[in-house]
């Protein structure tokens, strides 16, 4: 088997972290000790922002009737589908009874938890889709209270579409709060905000980190680094649609890797050829992102067989794995490692970004090897309960007392003991 790099990166994601966690943790130290005043003054220092943080409901309905007609029906659409997708995913939970001896039962619940803070990234595009996909699951999963936070974008504030997503999707508080401080904001309950049991959305690096300091005290998603791209290709594939398939996700960020893998030298040469022309044509800002995400991050392989394409792909595990080759179900049967699989060239991974139903809150930087990306069961915690008879409580009193025994734990081995004496041996409750 052999894999030869027709390109190959220069730098990892990882390696630009450095000092990020310290000043992460200055901050959030800081914060929990100065409280609102000190989240309010790192809005002002970061995002040069000083108007209104938690939005009132007029100031909502306001930016809500400011949005053109034909934003608020692709909202609505892209809404309808991830609803959907969630709603499904919702009724695959349920509810255990089992009576597992006569007069013993146990079960399981699942329970959505009571505050959600889902943090809507807007640094470098406003990011009204990263709206949608967690407001909306959170909501489906039944969540009592859903803040959603997102950094002011100039001395306006939050962009009124994405306002207008966060309400139409569930949102209770929407505030216009960005990185640290609103992460900090959200988990320590500051601005009247109900703590949040659960951190959800994705982030740059200080957004990422803090969320990883704080877990523990709170639960996350995950910890999200760069968005990554794969697209596994073969002689069947289109060089001008995978190059701009290529691009459309290279322009996510500088440090965002997008990969290729092919078995055709032919496609992968036409392919690069294409790439520099597509993100030479792109606005500025984006242009800039996709250069130094091609330059430096992106990488083209060279594999002999299907089988050694699919196992480099899972090797990368993609956060997005786009496969436009020929046989399909094959593909689908084989991947393993992924956090959304595209099949196809009629799909794109823009399509699940935006609105097709799946959740773009995806799993990067390899962690699509143990985890999937966001979704209702990320609200929902599985308890469990027990009830016992005072005869299917016997046998289980008489292991637990032997067992608590042998491991030296006199006090639990007492705790049975008392329920036997007293519902079927003497017993005084003196
Ligand atoms: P962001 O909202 O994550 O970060 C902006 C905030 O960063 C600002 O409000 C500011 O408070 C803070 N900040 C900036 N510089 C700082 C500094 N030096 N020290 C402390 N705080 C600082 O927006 P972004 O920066 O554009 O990043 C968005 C990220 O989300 C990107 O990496 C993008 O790829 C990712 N993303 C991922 C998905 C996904 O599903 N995986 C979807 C959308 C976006």
């Amino acid at each position: 088997m052999t894999r030869t790099y027709l390109k190959r990166a220069t730098r990892r994601p990882e390696t630009d972290a450095s000092d990020v966690r310290q000043i992460v943790q200055d901050m959030l130290t800081r914060i929990e000790a100065g409280g609102d005043a000190v989240a309010l003054e790192y809005a002002r220092q970061f995002d040069r922002y000083d108007g209104t943080v938690v939005l009132s409901a007029a100031q909502i309905a306001a930016a809500c009737d400011r949005v053109p007609e034909v934003t608020k029906a692709d909202i609505r659409f892209a809404h309808a589908n991830i609803a959907r997708f969630a709603t499904a995913q919702r009724a695959t939970l349920q509810d255990i009874t089992l009576e597992v001896l006569p007069g013993l039962t146990v079960g399981q619940r699942n329970l959505p938890v009571s505050a959600a803070g889902c943090y809507v990234p807007g640094g470098r595009y406003s990011h009204i889709a990263s709206a949608i996909m967690t407001v909306t699951t959170a909501k489906v999963a039944g969540v009592g209270h859903i803040t959603a936070c997102s950094p002011p974008r100039g001395a306006d504030g939050i962009d009124d579409a994405l306002i207008f997503a966060a309400d139409l999707c569930g949102a209770d508080t929407i505030v216009a709060m960005g990185g640290v401080q609103a992460i900090a904001a959200m988990a320590f309950g500051l601005l009247g905000l109900p703590p949040a049991d659960i951190l959800v959305g994705p982030g740059n690096q200080f957004v990422a980190e803090a969320k990883r300091l704080l877990f523990g005290r709170v639960g996350i998603d995950m910890v999200a680094g760069p968005t990554d791209s794969l697209i596994v290709a073969d002689a069947t594939a289109e060089p001008a649609i995978v190059a701009a398939d290529l691009v459309g996700q290279a322009e996510h960020g500088y440090n965002s890797p997008v990969w290729l893998i092919t078995d055709d030298e032919t496609l992968a040469c036409d392919v690069m050829a294409r790439v520099p022309a597509l993100i030479a044509s792109l606005p500025e800002v984006n242009r800039l992102n996709a250069e130094a995400a091609w330059r430096d991050c992106a990488e083209v392989i060279l594999c002999d067989s299907r089988e050694e394409l699919a196992a480099t792909s899972d090797d990368y595990a993609p956060e997005h794995l786009h496969v436009q080759a020929a046989d399909l179900p094959w593909w689908l049967n084989r991947l393993r490692n992924y956090g959304s699989l595209f099949l196809g060239e009629e799909t794109t991974v823009a399509f699940g970004d935006k609105a097709s139903g799946t959740n773009h809150v995806l799993p990067t930087s390899g962690a699509a090897k143990y985890t999937g990306g966001l979704s209702v069961h990320k609200f929902m915690k599985i308890v469990t309960w027990q009830q016992a008879t005072r005869l299917g409580a016997r046998p289980v009193a008489e292991a637990t007392a032997r067992i608590s025994r042998l491991e030296g734990m006199e006090g639990h081995a007492r705790t049975a003991d008392v329920r036997l004496a007293k519902y079927f041996h003497d017993f005084d409750p003196a």
